[in-house]
C-alpha cells in the first residue's frame, strides 16, 4: 500500500511540512499539497490582522 504522507504548504513563505518540520522544497510543485501557514507566519498574519482589524474598531468608534 502507498501511504501518501499529508504534506501542508505554507501560502506565504512556501515551507512545506514534512513530517513536523517546515522545509523550503523548490521541486515539490507537482505535489499535491493543501495550503495552509506555518506557526511563523500564522502568528505574523494573525497579528497583522489583529492590529488592523483593531485599528478599524478604534476608527469606527469615534
Ligand atoms: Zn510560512
Amino acid at each position: 500500500m502507498n501511504r501518501e504522507p499529508m504534506r501542508i504548504q505554507c501560502c506565504v513563505c512556501g515551507r512545506i511540512r514534512i513530517e513536523d518540520e517546515w522545509r523550503l522544497v523548490a521541486a515539490e510543485a507537482e505535489t499535491r499539497h493543501s495550503h495552509g501557514y506555518c506557526p511563523d507566519c500564522y502568528e505574523k498574519t494573525m497579528t497583522e490582522l489583529a492590529a488592523r482589524l483593531s485599528g478599524k474598531t478604534l476608527q469606527m468608534a469615534s
